[in-house]
């Protein structure tokens, strides 16, 4: 590729919706357009990354035996009625009419689809197993896309779908999208987790998400040094006795201690009048985590858990600060009990940090020092309490009983499910057995977030100069930079020479033949974060000598011009 022909548009500043360093990043490089809220057009250097991983993903895919396919985008509404979650979805489902008043399901994932056609053409136990994926457009309508291609609403994810005769071929067939995704991730250069992702007994995990270690990650991973224990802190937590820690929960000050104003809902809610009516009250509380989400609290008297219903919930969504953020999740603030509403689940962490809240109209957010704390309504209640909500600690001992536990933060790539015959149920997708009795089909599903990937790779690898991306998904593994590519013959020379080299050997090369200033060109190709670069310059020409410099090195090295095609490589 020649850069003179290429599209490159980087930009010295990233615009001020970008919060994290991957979307600023990517911004600044010129690999995404925002065109709408979670909707980006990729840019050609941006697509040549989301194409070296797709490529990446396939093959493994092939190489696990999983034959590829390819789904529509709208779906018709019928199939997502028969299995309930027409219905079920919500509003994360985007659904659009056609001419005719017809329902359809831009698709989120295709478990419908891919399951109807498996019910029409699957008829033997000798066709399984089958293992289906596609790469694919999804759309859903996340209540707050974010960061970039990380939470976007259109979005391309490796969907794959395996179909087999009993549970063990289905166990078997998870097994292998399992191993798959580890050298998928190996592959791609990252550090990964993959943690147990429901609340199955330990060992005997159905599903498994993959996560890229990340400070910045949305998930809190838990995790046991000495020991294989690994699984999100949802899963972690439903092993966990329930309450322990907020029936320990520490007295407060009585007196409302105002946090730094960063919560000007809470702000807005402590001026308020409390209609004599009143038994609940909904709060606002931004979490201080990068994300910026709104999380309402549900703050309640004398209720019994159960009893707030979402009718309720929906009058009290009229107050003017409730109308400011989505409602994320209720909880109630019984001390030594919270959960959401009309579940007897135990704990569920809000933002996996401390909360603040006493009883009775209360008032709680997720950080120190960025909330309201003891705030009350001048009525004789108990003594405040602040608790903290997370039911698992770091420190904490292992379930396996083999050492104690840590916690980490991490960005969900990937996802594998046993679903056993929860869509050939419904859709009932059979196979006639060697006797020539129907049977249910076992299913197992897995994701990859192909464009997630981007994100999650450049926050693990970055410095104040820009992107450093693994050689595997580098939009270019080397680029050639001339010093006086117009003015210098030897330079053009050489540079073409060494080029052409490259390209025969199978390197993806761009050569920078802009005429740009040395300065103008590093700076561009450290932003975008190219690993492998080599400037020829007349005067290491004159010693036989080009300069290399890989993309974390301190430093250039000079390496006789012979040599250079072996070095890179
Ligand atoms: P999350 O918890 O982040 O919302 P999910 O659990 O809803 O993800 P899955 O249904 O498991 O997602 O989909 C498989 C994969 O698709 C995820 O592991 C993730 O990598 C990717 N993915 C999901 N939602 C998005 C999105 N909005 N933008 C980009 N990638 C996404
Ligand atoms: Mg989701
Ligand atoms: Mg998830
Ligand atoms: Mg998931």
């Amino acid at each position: 590729m020649r850069a003179s022909r290429f599209f490159i548009s980087t930009l010295k500043e990233a615009p001020s919706d970008a919060e994290i360093i991957s979307h600023k990043l990517m911004m600044r490089a010129g690999m995404i357009k925002r065109l709408g809220s979670g909707i980006y057009t990729y840019m050609p250097m941006g697509l040549r990354v989301i194409r070296k991983v797709e490529n990446i993903v396939r093959e493994e895919m092939n190489r696990a035996g999983a034959v590829e396919l390819l789904m529509p985008v709208v779906q018709p509404a019928e199939l997502w009625q028969e299995t309930g979650r027409w219905d079920k979805m919500g509003p994360e489902l985007m659904r659009v009419k056609d001419r005719h008043g017809r329902d359809y399901a831009i698709q989120p994932t295709s478990e419908e689809v891919i399951t109807d056609v498996v019910r029409t053409e699957i008829k033997s136990y000798r066709q399984l197993p089958i293992n289906f994926y596609h790469i694919q457009t999804k759309f859903r309508d996340e209540r707050r896309p974010r960061f970039g291609l990380m939470r976007g609403r259109e979005f391309t994810m490796k969907d794959a779908y395996s179909f087999d005769r009993d549970v063990a071929g289905m166990q078997a067939s998870y097994k292998a999208m399992y191993d798959a995704y580890v050298r998928i991730f190996d592959r791609f250069g990252l550090q990964f987790r993959a943690v147990a992702a429901d609340n199955g007994a330990i060992g005997g995990s159905g599903s498994h998400e993959f996560h890229v270690i990340a400070d910045t990650g949305e998930d809190a991973l838990v995790y046991c040094p000495e020991s294989d224990y690994a699984a999100n802190i949802e899963a972690a937590e439903a092993l966990a006795p329930a309450g322990e820690r907020a029936a320990a929960a520490q007295p407060l000050a009585k007196t409302p201690t105002p946090g730094k104003a960063k919560c000007e809902h809470v702000a807005e809610l402590l001026s308020l009048p409390l209609s004599q009516t009143v038994k609940s009250i909904v709060l606002a509380v931004e979490k201080e985590d990068a994300d910026k989400e709104i999380w309402l609290l549900l703050l309640r008297g004398d209720h019994e858990l159960n009893e707030i219903k979402a009718s309720k919930v929906a009058g009290l969504a009229n107050y003017r600060f409730a109308s400011e953020g989505e409602i994320l999740e209720w909880f109630g603030t019984k001390p030594g009990y919270l959960g959401p509403i009309g579940t007897k689940k135990p704990v569920r962490i809000v933002a996996d940090r401390t909360v603040a809240m006493m009883a009775d109209f209360v008032c709680g957010a997720n950080e120190e020092d960025f909330h309201y704390t003891g705030v009350n309504w001048g009525r004789d209640l108990p003594e405040p309490v602040v608790a903290d909500l997370r039911n698992v600690v770091a420190g904490d001992a292992s379930p396996d009983g083999k050492g104690k536990l840590a916690i980490q933060r991490g960005i969900e790539v990937g996802h594998v499910f046993q679903l056993g015959t929860r869509y050939s149920e419904d859709m009932k997708a059979t196979y006639l057995d060697e006797t020539g009795k129907p049977q249910l089909i076992q299913m197992g599903c897995y994701g990859i977030g192909v464009t997630r990937i981007l994100g999650a790779a450049i926050e693990q690898n970055f410095d104040d100069r820009g992107i450093i991306w693994p050689a595997s998904i580098a939009p270019f593994e080397v680029v050639l930079c001339p010093m006086g590519y117009d003015r210098s013959e030897a330079v053009k020379a050489e540079t073409e020479r060494l080029y052409e080299s490259l390209l025969a050997a199978g390197v993806d090369v761009i050569v920078d033949d802009r005429g740009e200033r040395p300065g103008v060109m590093f700076a561009d190709w450290e932003l975008i974060g190219v690993p492998h670069r080599v400037v020829i310059g007349d005067r290491g020409l004159k010693d036989g000598k080009l300069e290399y410099q890989g993309r974390r090195d301190a430093e250039a090295t000079p390496v006789p011009v012979a040599e250079m095609l072996g070095f890179v490589k």
